[in-house]
């Protein structure tokens, strides 16, 4: 394991070069220098506009109608945000195909605005972009329900077949997504490179994918500015800004 180094973008460039398989792996640390708030920070908007867990905003119309309000109060905090330096860097190394793909927590869709093909990132707990019926499974734009949000007071419903519409991110208590859970797990068995950036590494079944990546013999980078839970299994770990240190990795 080595911690804080002088050197450590030499060295992680280093490690990328020599990869044949290299995957990535990002949390809401990558997001904050586009003014998108991480989750765990101190004073974290995320905790006066905590989502609903899974099954009250099942159990009732009043649940579901503050889950809107508490996203669309969050989407307005951050609304226009762009993609950063730390997206970039990681769009660069998936066009030049040194990057199979990037595994995400985070629901804001930057890694696809910073032009990453959808069939190269995975989305562990969704998109909070658009919503999604939970009936038929139709996805639906998030602008006319917060239009009849607004001028009703009733959050609608499917119009295809009546079913409970929800913003299209994993809640607490909501199963995770399993294609997503099937194909990041196939990417931690294939890579022999796994570029962690910007997770408190405390979400799990999430944080078992870099885990995974390394038990089956992938080197184990982590670049976060705070210790996580799995740096003594890190074979590089750099406690730095993500967007200083991943800007000399843009194309
Ligand atoms: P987290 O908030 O638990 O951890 C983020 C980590 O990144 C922290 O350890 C923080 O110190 C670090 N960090 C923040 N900015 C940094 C910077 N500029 N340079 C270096 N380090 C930085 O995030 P998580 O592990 O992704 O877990 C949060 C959960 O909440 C996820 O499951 C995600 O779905 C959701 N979430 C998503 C977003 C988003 O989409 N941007 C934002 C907030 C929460």
């Amino acid at each position: 394991m080595t911690h804080v180094v002088p050197n450590a973008i030499a060295q992680l460039q280093q490690l990328i070069g020599e990869a044949d398989a290299m995957m990535g792996f990002t949390g809401a640390g990558i997001s904050t220098e586009s003014g998108v708030p991480d989750f765990r920070s101190p004073n974290s908007p995320w905790r006066t506009h905590r989502p609903i867990p899974f099954d009250s905003f099942m159990a009732s119309e009043a649940a579901r109608k503050e889950a809107w309000r508490r996203k669309f109060a969050m989407d307005d905090l951050y609304a226009g945000a762009r993609p950063n330096r730390g997206h970039a860097a990681f769009a660069s190394l998936v066009a030049s195909n040194k990057m199979m793909a990037v595994v995400t927590q985070n629901i804001d869709g930057l890694h696809q605005a910073s032009g990453i093909p959808a069939d190269r990132i995975v989305e562990l707990h969704g998109n909070g972009t658009y919503a999604r019926c939970l009936g038929c499974g139709q996805r639906h734009d998030l602008g006319p329900i917060r239009k009849t949000l607004e001028t009703t007071g009733t959050p609608p419903v499917c119009a295809s077949c009546g079913g409970i519409l929800k913003s299209a991110t994993i809640s607490f208590g909501q199963p995770m997504p399993a294609d997503a859970m099937t194909r990041a797990y196939a990417l931690a068995e294939r890579c022999d490179l796994i570029l962690v950036v910007g997770s408190s590494l405390v979400v799990y079944p999430a944080a078992a994918v870099p885990v995974l990546a390394k038990r089956q013999g992938a080197t184990l980078v982590i670049l976060n500015r705070e210790p996580t839970p799995l740096d003594d299994l890190a074979d590089l770990v750099i406690h730095a800004d993500i967007g200083t240190t991943l800007e000399p990795l843009q194309n």
